[in-house]
């Protein structure tokens, strides 16, 4: 739309907003009342641009920041509306490159368990290899691959990468190797996702047990196509966790609906779970919980003794964090995997013993290990 004799910013501003208003009423289309909503993005003659083009793009950006405030939100270009739009397309561009010439790479971080004391399993994390040799972390990159719809290629990376390493140890030097792999929602929106895992498992013969996948809350707004993506994958066999919980709108009700056999602890929980009688209380309710329902736990962002000590008399969970190990080459998870009951052991004799009478005894099984 253009409004030729608007004379003043504030103009613009109140025409976008009675736009924006007028959407907030449903439509009445066949006796049905149906609600549309609008984002509105504007720029301003002559000050973001002499040409049609010009000005439309400045309304572009202005529009990308209106959507990212929420709905029914009206945004004016400002310069540093641009400066992120450059920034974010820069990186984009980079990453369609990334994807063409095979600049990504898989760390992988170990899980022990408090039951045998090694390292059961491994988390593969993507990581990007720029140019000038920096290893970029996810955060860096990701959302802008989620908004950009290149996560299904990239995600389809991560795929085969982890399953072919899983494979080299499972047929190698670590038979029992599991890997974790963390999967975007937009991936299980894809309708070949479920098949592709299995295409993946079968022709780098792989048992489907030697995978699981991590997936966040955010798939359970994404419909019914992902419950039924995540029922097959679990009528084939293949675990899949659900990362980060106990962070945002963490809700029991996933616990209840979807397919888990894994929940992992959010770093943000751990984190103060020695020093905070509140946190203590809610991972342990938690952990009780999970057990009841006969999940799997995973405890995230070990960092410092005292948390191990405090987690080290529950049973049956894996824990995992920089204090064990930080994510690994590729190559050097199997001598990781050696050298950590030794690690661990060093751990357990150095850690304080718990006060509590009821943690005794299976402190003391800990320690009799060690
Ligand atoms: P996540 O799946 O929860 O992975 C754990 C993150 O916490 C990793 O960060 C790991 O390096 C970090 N971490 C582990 N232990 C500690 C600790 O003791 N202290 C602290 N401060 N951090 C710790 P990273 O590798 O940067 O990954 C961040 C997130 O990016 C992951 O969180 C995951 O959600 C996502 N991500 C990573 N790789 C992939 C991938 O291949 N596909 C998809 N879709 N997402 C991925
Ligand atoms: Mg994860
Ligand atoms: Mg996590």
């Amino acid at each position: 739309m253009v409004y030729e004799d608007a004379a003043s910013d504030t103009v613009v501003h109140d025409a976008g907003r009675r736009l924006v208003g007028i959407f907030d009423r449903p439509l009445l289309i066949d006796g049905r009342e149906v609600l549309v909503r609008a984002s509105v993005g504007a720029s301003l003659y002559p000050n973001h641009g002499s040409q049609a083009e010009d000005l439309l793009s400045a309304a572009d950006a202005a529009l990308f920041q209106a959507k990212a405030l929420g709905r029914s939100q009206l945004a004016i270009f400002t310069p540093e509306l641009l400066a992120t739009a450059t920034r974010k397309f820069t990186i984009e561009q980079g990453l369609r490159r990334a994807v063409e010439q095979n600049e990504f790479e898989l760390v992988f971080q170990p899980e022990i368990s408090l039951d045998s004391m090694e390292m059961v399993l491994v988390e593969s994390l993507l990581r990007w290899r720029l140019p000038d040799g920096r290893q970029a972390p996810p955060a860096e990159f990701l959302p802008i691959t989620e908004e950009s719809g290149l996560i299904i290629e990239v995600g389809n990376w991560v795929l085969r990468k982890a399953i072919e390493t899983a494979s080299q140890w499972h047929h190698g030097e670590w038979p029992e190797a599991r890997v974790a792999i963390n999967v975007s929602p937009r991936q299980l929106l894809d309708p070949d996702f479920v098949d592709r895992v299995q295409d993946l498992l079968r022709e780098f013969d792989l048992p489907p047990r030697c995978i699981e996948l991590e997936l966040t809350e955010s798939v359970l707004q994404t419909g019914p196509m992902t419950l039924d993506a995540l029922r097959r994958l679990r009528a084939h066999d293949i675990a899949i966790a659900l990362d980060d919980f106990g962070t945002g709108y963490s809700s029991l009700a996933s616990l209840e609906n979807l397919p888990l056999t894994r929940i992992k602890l959010d770093r943000s929980l751990i984190a103060s779970i020695d020093s905070n009688t509140r946190s203590a209380a809610i991972t342990t309710a938690l952990i009780g919980l999970c057990k009841g329902l006969g999940l799997e736990i995973t405890a995230e962002g070990i960092e410092r003794p005292e948390q191990f000590a405090a987690l080290a008399q529950h049973r049956s969970m894996h824990l995992q964090g920089y204090l064990i190990s930080k994510p690994i080459a590729a190559d050097l998870v199997v001598q990781v995997k050696r050298v950590i009951p030794h690690i661990l052991h060093d751990l357990l004799l150095s850690i304080p013993a718990p006060r509590a009478e009821a943690k005794g005894e299976d402190f003391a099984r800990l320690r009799s290990m060690a």
